[in-house]
């Protein structure tokens, strides 16, 4: 989406991806206020906000889930998380790991495992990521070679790096998920900071992969 969530230092991605049929799925919902951008695009591009039946989550981190009640609320769609980051969604327990956490508590109405099927953009599959933080979740999807990649991987230019040590709650473990993630067939990375990697992002990734 553009215009949602601009940062100084490098790019920010929110993603509206099309369902097979009219509908829609939003994967991150940025910061807090984030939500006025991503219903201005909607308005830009024609797409009503009940058209967006499902909103995907991939960490518990504030500006991943900031606008995650208000555009809920506006979209009445379902919501999605891995069942660790839905408790830390819910301040149940409040997060104290890096990174900062939700600013008030939010109740995922659907919780995800590593491999579970999602219905959404043509099929997508969760895979648990952890090491950013400890229920980080990617996207997959098979048929277009799409990995939304959330804070598992950062983008400069058209180099992949794991997200800053400063950021991360356990490094050995991002280094274990980006291996594994590594052995996606992958077309486009759409990471959300920096990036995204259109094409041959498997291969940025590998690259990366190879030296851990
Ligand atoms: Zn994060």
């Amino acid at each position: 989406m553009e215009g949602v969530d601009p940062s100084p230092d490098f790019t920010t991605h929110v993603y509206l991806v099309k369902d097979r049929g009219g509908t829609w799925t939003l994967i991150d919902t940025g910061l807090p206020g984030a939500h006025a951008a991503i219903v201005a695009y909607l308005a830009k591009i024609h797409v009503e906000p009940a058209a967006i039946k499902k909103i995907l989550i991939t960490h518990l981190h504030r500006d991943h889930v900031g606008s995650l009640r208000e555009m809920a609320e506006r979209t009445k769609a379902r919501t999605f998380s891995h069942w660790i980051e839905a408790a830390y969604i819910g301040l149940h327990p409040k997060y104290d790991g890096p990174g900062t956490p939700p600013a008030e508590p939010f109740t995922i109405d659907e919780v995800l495992k590593d491999g579970d099927p999602v219905d959404a953009a043509g099929g997508l599959i969760a895979y648990h990521t952890p090491g950013h933080t400890p229920g980080h979740t990617s996207y997959y999807q098979p048929e277009r070679k799409l990995l939304f990649s959330g804070d598992l991987f950062f983008v400069n230019g058209d180099k992949v790096t794991l997200t800053p040590p400063e950021f991360t709650h356990h490094i050995p473990t991002a280094q274990i998920s980006a291996r594994r993630m590594s052995q996606l067939s992958v077309d486009s990375l759409l990471t959300y900071h920096g990036g995204p990697i259109l094409k041959q992002g498997g291969n940025a990734v590998r690259l990366l992969t190879q030296k851990l």
